[in-house]
């Protein structure tokens, strides 16, 4: 946009430097703040408010009265957590800080496009600040005609302050957050970054709540595994509909001296409830194998990708020479919903009760590579297991990734015989 005319137009009428007033102009509009309210913005900074009403300082808005259609509002507000991350705008590399203000009526998110300085407990009166919409819910931006000073009282809230975080806690979009975990896996990867190839960590965090995956793109030689640390300053985002934890290169490690607690396990859902959330990175859920899919006993996989093939034509690298392996694929029930375990070789040997040289003797004794899923299909289907693993969801469906998988011995019948069997004992 051309931000000249307005500029030069805006800075005549208000007798001041035209530079300014165009570099605010941009950076307002930046921020995609409307020309006829940056215009407006820019008049209220030189004092030139309409109708001349420049002097009294806005009302405060309570956080609760704030919805994305209003701009420039004042508010006084208790910083609860503070978050740095740089993110790419327009071709350039900005730091950002973002994360939740409060006070007696709420609390809302939000962008702070330059550094006010501010820190978590502060007391502010924020004036000025723009409100858009993210993800459905009002958030305050910062931007560089927004003023912030120090509340003359402190400001009143009944969320926590700080940021300090259980592990089941968090979703998607938290941001400026504290947890203390213990790595219980990780691993170096490479990757094509923004500027070309970069090491990053990832694995698997845990507390006393939950286990989590995380990404450290800025790799700390404090994150190694069966260490225990405090984080400080990460944020979440979604990853294959779970949390996920991304520690950057603003977030504080520091070791912990003690072992941090973990949990061996994982929370127990209907299917139902574990679909409805989206997806779980750790699941346990008790259901009956309603179905052994197509695809599963022996199956074949490109050298190259992994991904399962047929006639050796991998969608991907055309002709190749597959490899054998066995897998899994079961529908799972438990009257609440439907979804695939995929279950790898591992288990899958341990339920068929042979490796893939056995499986390729049966299929060559039978001349039939079928028979294998048959002989699985005869061990699963109509039984209850409790099934353990990662949910995803996505447009094809529901699919839980299996870590464990155990005949279900809890089910009533035997409950009730168990619990017979002790009264009588
Ligand atoms: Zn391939």
């Amino acid at each position: 946009m051309d931000v000249d005319t307005p500029a030069e137009e805006l800075a005549s009428a208000l007798g001041v430097d035209k530079q300014e007033v165009k570099e605010d102009l941009e950076s307002l509009l930046q921020y995609s703040v409307p020309l006829e309210e940056a215009k407006q913005s820019i008049r209220r900074k030189h004092g030139g408010g309409e109708g001349g009403s420049d002097a009294a300082q806005p009302e405060s808005v309570a956080l609760s009265e704030i919805s994305p259609g209003q701009n420039n509002v004042t508010v006084s507000v208790r910083v609860l957590t503070v978050g740095t991350r740089t993110i790419q705008y327009q071709g350039e590399e900005q730091t950002i800080r973002e994360g939740r203000f409060g006070d007696a009526t709420g609390t809302i998110s939000y962008t702070a496009w330059q550094d006010f300085g501010f820190e978590a407990g502060d007391s502010l009166v924020v004036g000025n600040a723009g409100v858009r919409e993210w993800e459905g819910n009002p958030e305050l931006n910062l931007g560089s005609s927004t003023s912030v000073a120090m509340a003359e009282e402190p400001v009143e809230t009944d969320a926590d302050i700080g940021g300090d975080s259980d592990l089941i806690e968090l979703s998607p979009g938290d941001r400026g957050r504290n947890i203390e975990v213990q790595i219980q896996d990780v691993e170096t990867r490479t990757i094509d970054g923004r500027n070309g190839e970069t090491e990053i960590l990832s694995g698997v965090v845990a507390d006393e709540t939950a286990r989590l995956p995380f990404t450290d793109w800025d790799p700390h030689p404090e994150i190694d595994a069966g260490a225990s640390c405090r984080i400080e300053d990460v944020y979440v985002r979604e990853y294959r509909g779970s949390p996920s934890i991304n520690v950057s290169e603003f977030s504080t490690v520091t070791p912990l001296t003690e072992s941090v607690a973990v949990t061996d396990d994982a929370p127990q859902l209907s299917l139902a409830e574990a679909v409805d959330s989206g997806g779980l990175f750790d699941v346990e859920v008790v259901a009956n194998v309603l179905e052994v899919r197509d695809g599963s006993g022996l199956i074949e996989r490109c050298p190259e990708c992994g991904r399962a093939i047929q006639n050796d034509q991998c969608r991907v690298h055309g002709t190749v020479d597959g490899e054998d392996d066995l897998r899994i694929k079961a529908i799972l029930d438990d009257g609440t919903a439907t979804v695939t375990a995929i279950i790898g070789s591992e288990l899958t040997e341990e339920i068929y009760g042979g490796d893939v040289a056995d499986a390729k003797e049966a299929a060559r004794e039978a001349m039939d590579k079928e028979v294998v899923a048959e002989t699985i299909r005869a061990e699963l289907v109509g039984e209850s297991y409790r099934v353990r693993g990662s949910l995803s969801i996505d447009e094809y469906g529901a699919n839980l990734t299996v870590e464990d998988f155990a005949a279900d011995d809890t089910d009533p019948a035997a409950q009730a015989q168990t619990i017979l069997t002790e009264v009588r004992g």
